[in-house]
């Protein structure tokens, strides 16, 4: 792992970084050095002092925009803002996701769309629209945080997991394509994380079957964890920071679990 400052000068835009794990990616990446593009829905005031904190504590330059990522034309803007405030992107984590859970049959395809195009489509333009200038400059980082479910499935959620597989599809094809230009893109698989959003499914999930958290825990939310623990945002942000390093330069075009042995059932 690559210690100090190692990202000085380098400019980082992670997507959905308002909450959970893209927080966890871009705090971590200001640490190391990057002037980070914070993005994300939120409340304002509480981003703004979010942005603030994370300034002063990195001396880095930090700043949020909250495109909606599902709307046509709301990527390029993003891109082009980020270029505009802290320089062209050397460092992509697309990472914005949200989640549905339906019957096949009875999936809303507005659900099927809003997932669609927030998770692969706007990962796709991302990419698109920030390669050219990794090339130029022979130095680039892209990392798509898919999934377990890019790599194995669950029965109700045929968005989010064809989603999360065509964006393992879209790492791998990409990573080749840029194989020889200094620039490395892969996928993070992670399991179940402990972020706000999982702490709701745990309360939601204690009332529906009457049962106390720590048995919704173990017997529902982690019962395909193997480690029966979740896995923490800090150590999905310490594979992406892996990532970023020198020591990762030759590891492209990979999904990498980080499941607590999930997918090696
Ligand atoms: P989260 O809900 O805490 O954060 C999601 C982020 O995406 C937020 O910043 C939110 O504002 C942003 N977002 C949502 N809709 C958006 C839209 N329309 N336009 C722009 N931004 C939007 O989620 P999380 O748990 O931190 O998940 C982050 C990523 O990791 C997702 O891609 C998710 O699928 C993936 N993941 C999460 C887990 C888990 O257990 N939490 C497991 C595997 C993969």
């Amino acid at each position: 792992m690559s210690g100090g400052a190692f990202l000085a000068g380098r400019t980082a835009l992670v997507t959905g970084s308002t909450s959970g794990i893209g927080r966890g990616i871009a705090q971590a990446l200001a640490r190391a050095g990057a002037n980070v593009m914070l993005h994300g829905l939120g409340d304002a005031d509480v981003v703004a002092a979010d942005c603030a904190g994370l300034a002063a504590e990195t001396g880095r330059r930090v700043e949020w925009d909250a495109a909606d990522l599902t709307k046509a034309g709301e990527v390029e803007r993003l891109i082009a803002v980020t270029a505009e405030r802290i320089g062209p992107v050397d460092i992509l984590v697309n990472n914005a996701g949200i989640q549905y859970v339906s019957p096949v049959e009875d999936f809303p395809t507005e659900k099927w769309n809003a997932i669609r195009s927030l998770m692969l489509d706007a990962s796709f333009h991302a990419i698109r629209l920030t390669v050219a200038g990794m090339k130029q400059r022979g130095w680039g980082r892209i990392i798509n945080l898919a999934s377990v479910h890019g790599l194995v499935a669950s029965p109700y959620k045929s968005a989010y997991v064809a989603a999360k597989h065509a964006q393992v599809g879209l790492t791998k094809s990409v990573a080749l394509e840029l194989a020889e230009t200094g620039i490395t893109c892969n996928a993070i698989c992670p399991g179940y994380v402990r972020t706000p959003l999982v702490e709701g499914q745990i309360a939601d999930q204690a009332r529906v079957h009457g049962l106390p958290r720590e048995r919704v825990i173990r017997e529902v939310i982690l019962a395909a964890q193997p480690t029966k623990r979740f896995v923490e945002v800090e150590e999905v942000a310490a594979l992406a920071l892996f990532l970023c390093g020198d020591a990762a330069r030759s590891i492209t075009g990979a999904a990498i679990p980080i499941d607590g042995g999930w997918t090696s059932r």
